[in-house]
């Protein structure tokens, strides 16, 4: 098997989910004493969202790069960048490494697709629903993203911000987010792509008015999937 290289911290609470998902997909897939060769660089995210906030995706491009080569130089076979926000810089990574960055929104377009999904809810942080990185990404794929009112936008950028990366999962915020995912079915969205690592910890499928596609699942059970294929 391959060895995976995690880009973590942000936030922790979802490079946790990561950690757990490939080693739980590891042993579902070779047996019980099996596990994932993983290695991941963690970061102090507090750093990270100043940059975001001031609109400084040149320097998180440069620290995404160098955390990537790094990465590399341990052994890594492929790079996984733990949230859907920084893949802004997807391609910037990819140039700077030989190894492979698996895409985050290729995980979530290949199970759309697997499920004969073609228009779906966004739902994630300012920067991935405004920005037309990750839409466009989807596009390639077939899959037509639809994001909620500004209002609502501003509301989950603020509760992944405010609550989530903090690991802090209130009633109220859940009610909140089926509220919003009501509306993008009343858009005519078949399901919802969860584009934020955190929020799969706040919207569980039984709490969600249309089916939720769980980017950090999908993604880390992809890079296990390559992992393993390409050992
Ligand atoms: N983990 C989040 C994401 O998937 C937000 C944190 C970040 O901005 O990286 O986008």
């Amino acid at each position: 098997m391959k060895t995976i290289g995690l880009i973590g911290g942000m936030s922790w609470e979802s490079s946790l989910e990561y950690y757990r998902i490939v080693n739980e997909e590891t042993k579902a897939r070779l047996g019980p004493s099996h596990s994932c060769p993983c290695i991941m660089y963690s970061v102090d995210f507090a750093r990270i969202e100043t940059l975001q906030h001031r609109g400084d995706w040149e320097t998180l491009a440069k620290q995404m790069i160098e955390l990537a080569v790094c990465l590399q130089k341990a052994g890594a076979d492929c790079i996984v960048l733990c949230t859907n926000t920084m893949h802004m810089m997807a391609d910037a990574v990819q140039k700077a490494v030989t190894v492979p960055l698996l895409h985050i929104a290729d995980a979530a377009a290949a199970e759309a697709r697997r499920l004969g999904i073609s228009k779906v809810g966004l739902m994630a942080t300012k920067f991935t629903m405004e920005e037309p990185f990750y839409k466009e990404r989807l596009h390639q794929h077939g899959i037509t993203a639809v994001t909620p009112s500004e209002a609502e936008r501003d509301l989950i950028h603020h509760i992944i911000y405010s609550e989530l990366i903090a690991g802090n999962f209130q009633e109220s915020s859940r009610q909140k987010m089926a509220g919003i995912i009501s509306h993008l079915g009343e858009e005519g969205c078949e399901a919802v792509v969860l584009g934020c690592t955190e929020l799969p910890l706040l919207v569980t499928p039984e709490r969600s008015p249309l089916p939720t596609l769980d980017t950090t699942a999908l993604h880390a059970k992809a890079a296990v999937k390559w992992a393993l294929d390409k050992a």
